[in-house]
């Protein structure tokens, strides 16, 4: 394992007296010299601002790209997956603190050193179609998203964000529109449907997630919804209406929405596992709103994960855990039927 070292960060602003504004998320934090920014993972040396995390990798694997999950993008196919430590938001039910939570309470930042270059290299050697750039939030280490991004897309690989969708506008106008920008699909938290949660629980805010991914959708990203249903703070069915709703109205309603089981986890062990008669009243609040591919993840159930074809109603692609068999589907279009379905299929 390497520890931190530094690299000029992008996007930011040099204020008076040596103070430095990151525009890189919607925190938008004024950093004093000597001082690191919310994430804990920039920090002002002397007026500049710097990452401390570029070419850090602290968790990296091969992951089926359902895992994501993206279940309208190259199913079936390989993702070369990788995150550094930190993160915007401190959401008490992080299921992945051990990798974000320590920079921002002044821990130690490790990982393993790994310059893009590297990185793409693996990525092809493995057989991967994609890099995803995920487990922790893929934001804080934009500079090294974006190097390895550009690499990576020269050779043929395509580029995914797993994120919390706390980006700043310019943070999205740097990556840019598909197919000729950097990032072609995305799978985006979207935790809540109120700003007292995200401020309590998380953090931050809802309303910059709301605006980033309609920003998202204009620059042409294939978009997938997660939510992650904790019992008793973020089920309710009004809530999840009106959560499914901005889903349908602002996005599509070809959208694809996952709801995902909670289990206790960090700061959040108080709750009790998703019920699965939540998750599945959770999918009917989906599809009333319009929406033609809401799933259920991290539990097993009849069609949880399967792809139906909303013209005749066949399965075009069934999934069993993180495997998907896509026997239905011919050059992205339903084989009893012929219609085509959104996605990204090759
Ligand atoms: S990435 Fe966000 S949290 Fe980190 S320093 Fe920049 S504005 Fe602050």
């Amino acid at each position: 394992m390497a520890v931190a070292h530094s690299h000029p960060a992008r996007l930011w602003t040099p204020l008076k007296n040596h103070d430095a504004q990151c525009r890189l998320c919607s925190h938008f934090c004024i950093v004093k010299p000597g001082a690191r920014g919310k994430c804990g993972v920039r920090e002002n040396r002397d007026g500049s601002l710097f990452t401390l995390v570029y070419g850090l990798p602290a968790a990296v694997n091969v992951d089926p790209v359902e895992k994501k999950p993206l279940y309208h993008f190259l199913p079936g196919t390989r993702t070369f997956s990788l995150g550094t430590m930190g993160c915007n938001m401190s959401c008490t039910f992080c299921q992945n603190a051990s990798l974000s939570q320590p920079p921002r309470l002044g821990r130690g930042i490790t990982g393993h050193l790994a310059a893009p270059a590297d990185l793409v290299a693996a990525a092809l050697d493995s057989g991967c179609k994609s890099i995803s750039y995920t487990y922790s939030e893929p934001t804080i280490f934009f500079e090294l998203v974006e190097d390895t991004a550009r690499l990576a897309q020269a050779k043929g690989l395509r580029n995914i964000l797993v994120t919390n969708g706390f980006m700043s506008p310019d943070c999205l106008d740097a990556l840019g529109p598909s197919p000729a920008g950097l990032i072609q699909a995305a799978n985006v938290d979207l935790k809540a449907f109120s700003e007292g949660f995200y401020q309590e629980r998380c953090g931050a805010r809802l309303a910059p997630v709301l605006a980033n991914l309609k920003h998202m959708r204009r620059l042409g990203w294939w978009i997938e919804v997660t939510t992650l249903l904790i019992p008793g703070l973020n089920d309710a069915p009004a809530e999840l209406a009106d959560l499914a709703a901005f889903i349908g109205t602002e996005l599509g309603p070809d959208t694809p929405w996952h709801l995902s089981r909670f289990h206790p986890d960090y700061k959040l062990t108080d709750r009790p596992v998703t019920p699965h008669e939540t998750l599945i009243a959770a999918r009917k609040a989906g599809q009333a709103a319009g929406l033609r591919y809401v799933y259920i993840g991290n539990a097993s159930g009849p069609g949880f994960g399967d792809t139906l074809c909303p013209a005749c109603q066949a399965v075009v692609l069934n999934r069993e855990g993180f495997q998907a068999e896509s026997a239905g589907l011919a050059d992205g279009a339903c084989k009893a039927c012929g219609l085509g379905l959104p996605g990204i299929w090759s």
